[in-house]
């Protein structure tokens, strides 16, 4: 009896979802939620970068003439600004140019073609290597081991970081997995932030590997979209304690912070690799773009201008995010057919879906305009095995076009979860 009303309901509920599909389909919708960057309002908030450092000022405080050639460290100021932010001593931070994934791609190259410290040989000599990969996770890490022929482990993620039984029993027992990506804070696309227990074993945990490398990309590491301006453990300064100095690579930038095509990216790393990285690095460049960190330093100003710099960030895609939420929240709440995360900072919410549906339910939201991330992109070679995660990106689009994407994408989940369900 109570399956035969279910069964009603159920053909009632895919029957209306098939109804809001057509009528959105005859609307000629063309819609974007893959594209997780800043919008034009964002990057206005620090157009005053586009006349600093100002005709006649190229100094730095220091005197260096930032116009010419040298200073591959990156300028002082600009450093000083971002290591507390980052949790690196500034004598170990260098600010580089305008990417931290090219970075990230440069520390892979460098160690694969060059001995990191603490290796016993390249890791291109080392036969087939291996890194973790937190899944939902970043496609771009994963594009860069992909590139590089280096095999992933998929590790979950839970809501203290990566799995911490796995990685840890993993890393004690495989000398060829070489490292592991990590978002520490308000993580791409889960929102998570890393816990100090997370942290501390990723610290102190013993790996097989001499040259095992954590690639802590803190790409998020001041983007708060709460009163609470989320804090999380000091990688680098407990490896050090620890005795692991050399297995923390940091990574940084404010790509999401003034302009992403032409902020300023940062390493940062124990004393033995910042030394190895230089060695490398002076033979790539004679020094970076330091009229841009010039220009940034006069900006920004002090650690505390760049947390009221992003308070304006906040105030414009905090409402993009708190309506995709009470959308998701009206039109799936309550329905089984879908769990999301509610991030306290970041670019994304990740939209969990019943498994086996998340493939069809972006190609339908495809064939009424509305572009989602491709499922599985959140997976290492863009495999999703439970074909279950949507990551959602809601700074880009204007806050109307937000709505009826996110509204857009409820019916497809609805549409193909009573389906699945009906079948
Ligand atoms: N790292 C993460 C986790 C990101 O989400 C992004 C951009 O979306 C980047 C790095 C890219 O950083 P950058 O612009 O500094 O290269």
């Amino acid at each position: 009896m109570t399956t035969d009303l279910g069964a009603q309901n159920l053909t009632a509920l895919l029957d209306s979802a098939r109804q809001d599909y057509s009528e959105l389909a005859g609307r000629g919708l063309k819609l974007d939620l893959t594209r997780g960057k800043p919008a034009a309002d964002q990057l206005d908030l620090a157009d005053e970068l586009l006349t600093l450092p100002g005709s006649k000022t190229h100094k730095a405080a220091d005197g260096t003439d930032t116009r010419n050639y040298g200073g591959l460290n990156g300028l002082l100021e600009l450093r000083q600004i971002f290591a507390g932010l980052l949790q690196v001593p500034v004598g170990q931070l260098l600010a580089a140019g305008n990417s931290s994934l090219e970075l990230m791609h440069d520390a892979f190259v460098q160690a694969l073609l060059g001995q990191v410290p603490g290796a016993q040989s390249r890791w291109a000599d080392q036969g087939p290597i291996k890194f973790l990969a937190p899944v939902p996770g970043y496609d771009r890490h994963f594009s860069i081991c992909e590139r590089f022929g280096i095999e992933m482990i998929p590790v979950p993620m839970t809501e203290t970081g990566p799995d911490m039984d796995v990685v840890t029993r993993l890393v004690a027992e495989d000398a060829s997995i070489k490292g592991i990506w990590c978002i520490p804070k308000y993580s791409n696309p889960t929102g998570t932030v890393y816990s100090d227990e997370t942290v501390r074993q990723l610290a102190e945990m013993s790996t097989a590997a001499p040259d095992f490398r954590i690639f802590w990309d803190n790409a998020y590491s001041v983007h708060h979209l709460t009163d609470d301006r989320v804090e999380i453990a000091d990688l680098l300064g407990l490896a050090t304690a620890a005795g692991n100095a050399d297995r923390v690579f940091v990574f940084g930038s404010t790509s999401k912070i003034t302009f992403a095509g032409a902020g300023v990216g940062f390493f940062g790393a124990s004393e033995a690799n910042i030394k190895w990285w230089l060695a490398g690095l002076s033979k790539r460049s004679i020094g970076p773009d330091k009229v841009n960190q010039l220009r940034h330093a006069t900006f920004l100003g002090s650690a505390e201008g760049v947390l009221a710099h992003m308070e304006k960030h906040r105030a414009l895609i905090g409402p993009k995010f708190e309506a995709t939420l009470r959308i998701l929240n009206e039109q799936l709440g309550g329905t089984g057919l879908a769990t999301w995360t509610e991030p306290q900072g970041g670019y994304f919410i990740t939209l969990e879906v019943p498994e086996g549906t998340a493939s069809d339910i972006v190609a339908r939201a495809a064939e009424i305009g509305v572009v989602l991330t491709p499922a599985g992109a959140t997976h290492p070679l863009g495999q999703d095995p439970t074909d279950s995660i949507i990551r959602v990106a809601p700074t880009f689009p204007t806050q109307t076009d937000l709505e009826a994407a996110v509204l857009a994408l409820t019916t497809c989940v609805k549409l193909v979860g009573y389906e699945q369900k009906i079948k």
